[in-house]
Order: C-alpha cells, then structure tokens, then sequence
C-alpha cells in the first residue's frame, strides 16, 4: 500500500535516516496552471521513489499526465498523453542535525534544493520534465492535412477547393518539409 500524495514532501525523517533508506509514494496531484504554455487536462499520477544518497536525496519515477496542446498543422488543441520520468538528486540547504546552512554547488540547480524546513518540492523538476517529454511536432492524427494556405479552411473539417494540387499527399509531404 502506497500513500497517495502530492507534489511536496516533508524529507525530515528521511534525512536523519541512513544511506539507502528510501520511501515509496503514489502521487496523484492537480497540476493545473504548472506552466503557461501548457493547458492541463488531468492530474499527474504515478509512483515515486525518494532515496536517500551521501549527498541528499534521490527521486526517481515515472508519472502520467495529460495535456491539450495545439496542432502544428491545423492548430487545433488535441489531448495529448504525457510520460515524464525523474531522475533528481536533491540536495540539502541546511545540515538536518545542526541546521547551518549548506552552500549550493556550481552544478546544483535551484530547482533541486530542499528547503529550511526540510520541504522537497518536484513542481519545477516536473514542470521542466513535462516540457521536455513533449513532443517538439505535435499532430493531431498522422494524417492531419492542415489548414489551406490561401484560405485558412481547416481541411481536416472543411474542403475550401483553392489548392486542388495541395491535396496530392507528394506535395504534401513536400510541403511539411518546408
Ligand atoms: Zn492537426
Ligand atoms: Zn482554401
């Protein structure tokens, strides 16, 4: 059994517990508005790992989503499923037995820190994962035939009858390449 829980976890407890102690979640977190680029049409779900490492914590997982994003063809928003996996150390800003603050890496990123009071927050982690997990050419379906360049029709609905020759799928692959 997994508790279910969202995207901040209270590391306290897992801090003060030796090198390979880990901890084993079921995530399930509204992640409505976590980028503004991207329109969120379902929670984030999944199960995560904390592990702790030498130098802090190490999250791996693998979670699920769904997104609207738009069409690079025909520019309409369509439901697009969404896997990021995390691979994430994250590092400590204060000794969790002396509570001194720890300097950050050159290498480390703010997004990976814990916080003073010991709080481990994925949502920039996630956020950077799910932009990255998407795809670079989104398409509706493998066959979206656009929109008609000299009218703005949209040919997956609609046949305007401008192009005739731009319903020919040569030029048509041609033309994507452009
Ligand atoms: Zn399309
Ligand atoms: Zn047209």
């Amino acid at each position: 059994m997994f508790d279910v829980v969202t995207m901040r976890f209270n590391v306290a407890q897992l801090l003060r517990s030796p090198v390979g102690s880990e901890r084993r979640y079921e995530l399930a977190d509204d992640i409505t508005g976590i980028d503004d680029s991207i329109t969120v049409l379902g929670p984030l779900t999944g199960k995560i790992r904390l592990l702790r490492t030498s130098d802090g914590i190490l999250v791996t997982g693998r979670l699920h989503t769904v997104v609207s994003i738009p069409c690079r063809r025909c520019l309409e928003a369509f439901a697009q499923a969404a896997e990021v996996s995390l691979e994430e150390q994250f590092c400590p800003s204060i000794d969790i037995y002396t509570g001194v603050g720890i300097p950050p890496e050159d290498t480390e990123e703010a997004a990976n820190r814990i916080d003073g009071h010991h709080l481990l927050d994925l949502t920039e982690v996630v956020r950077q994962n799910l932009l990255l997990a998407l795809p670079m050419s989104p398409l509706c379906k493998p066959d979206c035939l656009g929109l008609c360049p000299v009218c703005g029709a949209n040919l997956n609905i609609e046949s305007c009858g401008c192009h005739p020759e731009m319903s020919d799928p040569r030029l048509e692959s041609l033309h994507q390449l452009l």
